[in-house]
């Protein structure tokens, strides 16, 4: 029976992990196994903080299966989805021998982590001509002619904006099924009309799918991110990721946030959050120094401007930070930015309006 995990580093699948005091014995009357102070750090301190966090926080990850509709033995919890990406790449690609596949202009992480492990990367242009849409053909060749082990396909992606046809994901996922493993990065999925790919994890053991609390949970200062995949690929990551990913403050606000009532505020701040994205998007291409926007399913919106450099500098003069995004492969002249509360976006607006006015 072939698994998804013949495509791991082998030296990994033989390495004995870590195994914390925390993962050996879980909490007792008398805890004297992991050499932690019996103290609390500071008088009224209601967390526990003095003992080591447990290494996957089972209350969390009930929650989170709940939230995402998949099984807690499908969830791999870290710090941010950043962790996750790392991982991945330490679990899948031998140095100098494997690759993953990115498709610029993306988010830059997915390379930065292959540098790091000494993976190599292959690269795979959006289609400039159709919305920074994914050229699956070109990236099924790419894939199946090197050394390819992980394919990142990022939906919506950042930072066009853009969703990720699903037609298309399900297409690389069976054909690179056995070859490489297709993640998807649905850091912004709660902005996008477009359903998850989470339900497709139990037809293909080849996908990955990363979840953020970053963006739309508004717990980006808490660092906490997923991968859900299935049991063998969560598995195999839980035994190299560090010994407690999950500091207790951390999962303590994760809990707080997925409370009903938190729930219910946050389904009301995404939905003002992408009415404010359509007002933007609407009202930018009447801006005089806005050469064209592109559709977007994220809470952010790239637009391309006559001098990327000199309204990104005027926007900072004004207080208003965005993101220059020039550098891009395909996007010269390009900013982005993110959709933030009524008045930041209108004040937004209106630097950007006056601007073409002022001295040259
Ligand atoms: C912001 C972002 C992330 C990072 O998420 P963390 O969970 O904060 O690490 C991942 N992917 C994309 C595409 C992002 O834009």
């Amino acid at each position: 029976m072939s698994s998804v995990l013949d495509l791991a580093r082998p030296e990994l699948l033989r390495l004995k992990p870590y195994s914390s005091a925390r993962m050996e014995a879980g909490p007792a009357a008398v805890m004297l196994n992991a050499n932690e102070s019996p103290y609390p750090p500071y008088a009224g301190d209601s967390l526990g903080l003095n003992r080591y966090p447990e290494p996957q926080p089972a209350g969390l990850l009930a929650s989170l299966a709940a939230l995402y509709g998949v099984d807690p033995t499908q969830i791999f919890l870290g710090r941010g989805s950043d962790e996750a990406i790392d991982l991945l790449v330490r679990a899948f690609c031998r140095a100098g021998a494997d690759a993953v596949l990115t498709t610029p202009p993306t988010f830059g992480m997915y390379a930065v982590a292959a540098g790091v492990q000494g993976a190599g990367v292959v690269t795979v242009a959006l289609d400039a001509a159709r919305d920074f849409a994914p050229d699956f053909d070109a990236i099924l060749a790419a894939a199946c002619s090197q050394p390819v082990k992980l394919v990142f396909i990022c939906s919506p992606n950042n930072p066009t904006g853009g969703g990720v046809e699903r037609e298309g994901v399900l297409r690389l996922l069976r054909a690179l099924q056995g070859r490489a493993l297709v993640i998807v990065d649905e850091a912004y999925a709660e902005y996008s009309r477009q359903p998850s790919l989470v339900s497709e994890l139990g037809a293909h053991p080849n996908l990955g799918v990363l979840r953020t609390l970053s963006k739309a949970y508004g717990l980006a200062g808490a660092r906490l991110g997923v991968l859900l995949a299935e049991p063998d690929v969560i598995g195999l990551l839980r035994r190299i990721m560090p010994p407690y990913p999950v500091p207790t403050p951390c999962a303590a606000a994760a809990l707080a946030a997925l409370q009903p009532q938190a729930q219910a505020e946050r389904r009301s701040h995404v939905a003002e959050v992408i009415g404010e994205r359509e007002r933007l998007a609407q009202a930018l291409p009447g801006v005089a120094c806005v050469r064209r926007i592109w559709p977007s399913e994220a809470n952010f919106l790239a637009f391309e401007v006559d001098d990327a450099d000199r309204r990104w500098q005027q926007l900072g003069q004004a207080g208003i930070v965005v993101r220059n995004i020039s550098h891009y492969p395909g996007l010269a002249q390009c900013l982005r930015v993110s959709v933030g509360l009524p008045c930041e976006n209108q004040r937004f607006l209106e630097v950007l309006s006056g601007s073409e006015t002022e001295g040259t």
